[in-house]
């Protein structure tokens, strides 16, 4: 967020970030990348921090602060920690909406404290093999029992798939029916005929988890249905501009963080006995960058007032999701070119930061998803 849009608590807030990612997180980047995942202790400790959960009510083990600039913080902070896999907003942004809005009482009680604590990891899983553009089409059934539900399918793509105890997971409790047919139910680690398939090598985002996840004849209790039968397919879209928007904030900080090393590397570095910053070439570049990051800044900040007002649409939503996220990756690509030959090696955040963006187009909905969203609110 834009200094003058932060208060002075979130300003200490932002720094209690910085300080435990800049301790916490970036040293073990390195392993965890090695590892192909992040530790446990590492969500124990963001959770001792008070990091998630930040709007779930204090009797549940939150903070109780409903603002997403703080959510906004933590995404920022994260991307300058260069951490390539500490998945926590998909705990804060996916999966605790759908907990705040969804849940009935015994349920909160039964989850939301351990959530917010890191003791409990938890993902969200609509994709399947066959597709994740067209969510009313999954395929993963769940038949009604009586006291459970038998749940048969697969996912994919799953974020922390792996390290996950809790997943809240798209299933068909209507085959005849499509988006109506659609249910949310909670899939806990240890359920008999829940299993992980293996860890997916991505080009990037080397220590996040992601993988597959399969169902065979899982026992789920009906007390582990979200909200209705039926309508897990509304719910989705309504969680999915906040999901949307956490990716755009992600985006944002990548562009800013990106364009001031880049910035600096071009006073530093020289050519033809001048610093390569001073061709024109490279200075318009820098200066076209720099106009696009300040408009992207500035619609993102208002994006964040929006939500926190309730009056962010979907289609608002779309647009920054696509926009920031395409802006990244021509970002993070010409400031490479900048590099030189430095810009391909993996040391330097620059070539870490080309590996890591270029999922940022796809996930959460892709760009000709969000154009087709913004292209309906039209009247296409
Ligand atoms: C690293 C990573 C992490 C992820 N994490 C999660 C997660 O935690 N949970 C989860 O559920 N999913 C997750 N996903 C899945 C992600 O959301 C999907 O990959 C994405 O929605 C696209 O679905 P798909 O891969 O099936 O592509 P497809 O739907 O097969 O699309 C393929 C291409 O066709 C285009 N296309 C499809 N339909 C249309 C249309 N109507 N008009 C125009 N073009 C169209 C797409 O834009 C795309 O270019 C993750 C993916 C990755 C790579």
């Amino acid at each position: 967020m834009k200094k003058e849009h932060l208060t002075e608590e979130q300003m200490i807030f932002q720094d209690a970030v910085r300080t435990f990612f800049e301790r916490e997180i970036t040293p073990n980047n390195e392993q965890w990348e090695k590892d192909g995942q992040v530790s446990r202790e590492a969500w124990l400790k963001a959770g001792a921090n008070n990091f998630f959960g930040i709007d779930v009510p204090e009797k549940y083990g939150g903070m109780e602060i409903d603002d997403y600039r703080y959510n906004t913080i933590l995404i920022e902070e994260g991307v300058r920690s260069l951490s390539s896999g500490f998945a926590h907003s998909v705990q804060n942004d996916l999966v605790v909406p759908y907990l705040l809005s969804h849940c009935n009482e015994e349920q909160k009680k039964r989850w939301l404290p351990k959530i917010c604590s890191g003791e409990t990891i938890g993902a969200l899983a609509m994709t399947e093999p066959s597709g994740g553009s067209d969510l009313a089409g999954i395929k993963t059934t769940a038949k009604d029992m009586g006291d459970h539900y038998l749940v048969n399918g697969s996912k994919t793509f799953i974020t922390n798939g792996l390290l996950s105890d809790f997943v809240i997971t798209a299933v068909k409790t209507d085959s005849k029916k499509n988006a109506k047919g659609i249910s949310l139910l909670v899939l806990e680690r240890g359920m008999k005929g829940f299993e992980r398939g293996k860890k997916l090598e991505k080009i990037g985002q080397k220590a996040q988890d992601t993988a597959e996840l399969f169902f065979k004849d899982v026992k789920v209790p009906k007390e582990n249905l979200l909200g209705e039968e039926g309508k897990g397919f509304y719910y989705m879209m309504e969680n999915l501009p906040k999901e949307r928007l956490s990716i755009a904030a992600g985006s944002i900080a990548v562009i800013e963080f990106i364009l001031e090393l880049t910035i600096q590397y071009c006073h530093e570095r020289k050519a033809f006995g001048q610093k390569i910053g001073s061709f024109q070439n490279s200075k318009f570049k820098l200066a076209e960058m720099t106009t696009e990051a300040e408009i992207g800044r500035t619609f993102y900040d208002q994006c964040v007032f929006e939500l926190n007002d309730k009056t962010l649409t979907p289609e608002k939503a779309a647009m920054a999701k696509w926009w920031l996220t395409e802006l990244e990756l021509k970002v993070v690509n010409q400031c490479l070119q900048l590099h030189g030959g430095y810009g391909y090696i993996l040391e330097y955040p620059i070539a870490q930061a080309y590996l890591n963006s270029r999922v940022q187009t796809i996930y959460g909905g892709t760009t000709e998803i969000m154009k087709e969203i913004i292209g309906r609110s039209l009247g296409f």
